[in-house]
């Protein structure tokens, strides 16, 4: 069994870790930080509990919940709660329900009925075959009409990627969307029909996949995983070069060098890009500080039930840009999780910044509070002072999937297959939601334990 190193201890590197060690195969990773996770980030503090990076975990691929039971960590996993299940979306300066059925669909007051017969006639509209990289908007303007886009898909990708869909491509930052047109010739189509084949491969729709975290947050999955590696997790350890030998990779950090047969990059793109590399497939790893990640900042507000009038029962709120808000959105922490906020308050947790607003991530702590407050103010009546206050920032926090993104998974795949025992994985390359990150350190320990 060969050596495997593996760079970053965000959730990509510690699941492909784990079960690399389950399988015998001797691993050391290698994390810049001085902690597991990476942008994973739970706080508890005066009972409360802040969630700065991810919130939820979505149940789309069965390796999900094996990691968790491969862990021992069912009795820990907090599903979100089945009355939180409104999804908002502001219209007219409201958090407007989003329809469920298609007979809410009908009925809603987020689309006109312009929009709505943009739907019906989704299915008629012909698929684009030229293998173009269309943007998210171009894409959504031509299937449906300029209103899904404005009033829906723009805040449902800032919720997702903080991002812009006149930027983002869909071939590669909605890849769901992009095959069903593909495949099925439609969205609509794509819908019925693709949940057949989601049901042969085991996979769950994004809309019908359950969601969880944990009693402490989600920073008790790479903590689990750290405490099963124990020796083998070098923190504090950035890798500054890689050097390609006879039998495999010298990895040097400041602290040492060792020598691996496989390496397995699971940082993010912009460190990749200022690693030192030494091959005689002559590599070039600069093209990657091009991929752009959208600041974000974090700002979770504990306030008094009683100051809050709206009955935050759901997920959260989206806020278009049209809108013409300060922050994206806001999720309804404590109604998911009922853990999160002590006695009689509730938790907020609001996204400013974005590829929208990046010039808002640059504003102190307080600013960046005030301008949470006043928007929730408008939005939820939220009144009083905030019981609990806590702020993150991620000047680079998500990676923009834009048109063009082809070229740097071409660049990956190319390296993969010219320097020999190199790989790639995690959320630059495979999908930027934790789940995605999840199966890519999954896949990437199976690709590896038949090469090691
Ligand atoms: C604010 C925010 C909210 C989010 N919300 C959600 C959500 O609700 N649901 C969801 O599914 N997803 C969400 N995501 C996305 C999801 O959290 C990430 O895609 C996922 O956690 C990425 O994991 P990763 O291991 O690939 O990368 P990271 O977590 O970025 O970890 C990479 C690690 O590599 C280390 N590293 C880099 N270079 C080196 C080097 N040279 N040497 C050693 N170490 C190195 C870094 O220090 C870091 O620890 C959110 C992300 C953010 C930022």
């Amino acid at each position: 069994m060969k050596p495997v190193a593996i760079i970053g201890a965000g959730i990509t590197g510690l699941t492909a870790a784990f079960y690399l060690k389950r399988k015998g195969i001797p691993v050391t990773v290698f994390e810049a930080g001085s902690r597991a996770g990476g942008v994973i980030q739970s706080l508890r503090e005066n009972g409360f509990l802040a969630e700065f990076g991810p919130n939820t975990l979505l149940e789309t691929s069965p390796k999900i919940p094996q990691l968790v039971r491969d862990l021992n960590l069912e009795p820990r996993r907090l599903y979100t709660n089945p009355s939180a299940k409104n999804r908002y979306i502001v219209r007219g300066g409201k958090p407007v329900a989003m329809p469920s059925s298609p007979l809410g669909f009908l009925t809603t007051k987020i689309f006109s009925a312009r929009a709505k017969l943009a739907v019906l006639r989704e299915p008629f509209v012909p698929p684009r075959r030229d293998g173009a990289d269309e943007s998210v908007a171009d894409f959504v303007t031509r299937r449906l009409n300029r209103e899904f886009l404005d009033r829906a898909v723009d805040a449902l990708v800032a919720g997702v990627y903080a991002g812009s869909p006149e930027k983002l491509s869909v071939r590669h930052a909605l890849p769901r969307l992009f095959e069903q047109e593909q495949k099925y010739g439609s969205l609509i189509r794509g819908q019925i029909f693709g949940a057949k084949d989601r049901k042969k491969s085991g996979e769950v729709a994004r809309s019908k996949a359950r969601m969880f975290s944990f009693d402490e947050g989600l920073q008790v999955l790479p903590d689990a995983l750290a405490a099963k590696l124990g020796d083998s997790l070098k923190l504090n350890s950035r890798v500054i070069k890689l050097a390609q030998t006879e039998n495999g990779w010298r990895v040097s950090a400041p602290n040492g060098e060792a020598e691996f047969a496989v390496v397995i990059y699971c940082g993010t793109a912009y460190k990749l890009a200022e690693l030192l590399i030494e091959s005689p497939a002559k590599i070039n790893l600069s093209p990657f500080s091009e991929i752009r990640y959208a600041p974000v900042a974090s700002v979770v507000l504990g306030f008094r039930r009683e100051d809050v009038p709206h009955p935050l029962d759901g997920f959260g709120m989206l806020i278009p840009k049209i809108e013409n808000f300060k922050i994206l959105g806001s999720i309804f922490s404590s109604s998911l999780f009922p853990n999160r906020a002590p006695g009689n308050t509730v938790v907020l947790t609001t996204y400013i910044g974005g590829e929208r607003n990046p010039e808002f991530t640059l504003k102190s702590p307080d600013e960046l509070v005030a301008m949470a407050r006043e928007d929730l103010r408008t939005l939820l009546g939220v009144t009083g002072e905030p019981v609990f206050r806590n702020v993150a920032l991620y000047s680079q926090a998500i990676p923009q999937y834009n048109v063009g993104y082809g070229k740097f998974k071409g660049l990956m795949n190319e390296i993969e297959s010219t320097a020999r025992g190199l790989f790639f994985a995690g959320h630059y390359r495979d999908g930027v939601s934790l789940g995605d990150s999840i199966v890519s350190g999954c896949n990437a320990a199976e690709k590896i334990s038949s090469f090691a």
